[in-house]
């Protein structure tokens, strides 16, 4: 990778007529991107499970650029069904017929506990938001990525999906399942122009680093805004061929 992500610069066009699919885009990081990517020319899918949250995003980039409408993909990751699946990979296949950007970013914390304490039942959840959803949502989503010339699948990681730390639970066994979920995904596409990679935010402030460290000075942090050209790398040209890596967004 000769380009750093993390200093990455970038056209106010670089991802025109790109269709990107962000997840969980009704806050933090993934409000950031949805609005940024949508500046920079792409047609957003704006995923979340809030449908009000969601129009407003909607609203904000209407108003800012009322050329390219972005849609609105509806889907709880904790209850959706096959069913509820297939009816987002029908309305996207409907409305675009391909997809050239998948942003896994939506995700959940869950308790902060040590194994011997940890809730099964808040673990499953926790597994299933961060690792199954992301899985099924790929491979429903596959055909009309492997449609599109260049298709970019970013998945979300963290520091603790590198280095098990304690009181990390589930939260941390789902994003190293992360990791290897991207790199199989790569590895398996290896001859096609599909790259699958990992980014990881590092201390952002949203709502989700607020629970995990309550009593912090928050305006220590990085805004979501702060760390988008890390994203931009991954899902625009510049990236072609880089696959099965994780980097860091600071
Ligand atoms: P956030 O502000 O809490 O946003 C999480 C997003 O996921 C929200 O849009 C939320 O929807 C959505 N979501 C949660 N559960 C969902 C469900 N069941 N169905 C559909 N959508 C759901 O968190 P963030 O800090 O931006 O985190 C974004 C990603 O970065 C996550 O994968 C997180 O693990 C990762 N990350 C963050 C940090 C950090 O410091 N912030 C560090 C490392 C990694 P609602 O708006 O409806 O709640």
């Amino acid at each position: 990778m000769s380009i750093d992500p993390k200093t990455y610069t970038y056209g106010d066009d670089v991802l025109e007529g790109r269709i990107i699919l962000i997840t969980g885009a009704s806050d933090g990081i993934g409000c950031a991107l949805a609005l940024h990517a949508a500046k920079l020319g792409a047609q957003v899918v704006l995923h979340g499970r809030n449908t009000r949250k969601l129009e407003e995003i909607y609203d904000e980039i209407e108003a800012t650029d009322g050329t390219k409408r972005p849609s609105i993909a509806v889907l709880d990751l904790s209850t959706a069904d096959g069913e509820s699946y297939a009816a987002l990979t029908g309305s996207v296949d409907k409305e675009f017929g391909r997809l050239d950007g998948l942003v896994h970013n939506a995700g959940i914390l869950g308790p902060r506990l040590s194994i011997e304490q940890y809730d099964i039942t808040d673990w499953q959840k926790v597994l299933h938001v961060n690792l199954t959803a992301p899985f099924v949502l790929t491979q429903q989503l596959m055909p009309l990525l492997k449609n599109a010339a260049d298709p970019s699948i970013v998945f979300t990681s963290s520091g603790v999906g590198r280095v098990g730390k304690a009181f990390w639970g589930a939260y941390s066994v789902s994003k190293f399942g992360t990791e290897s979920l991207s790199q199989m995904i790569a590895n398996e596409n290896l001859h096609t122009p599909l790259r699958s990679n990992c980014i990881n935010p590092g201390p952002v402030r949203t709502k989700m680093r607020l629970e995990a460290y309550p009593a912090e000075d928050r305006d220590t942090l990085l805004r979501p805004e702060d760390i988008m050209p890390a994203y931009v790398y991954l899902l625009g040209p510049d990236s072609h061929g880089v696959t099965g890596q994780s980097i860091d967004a600071q």
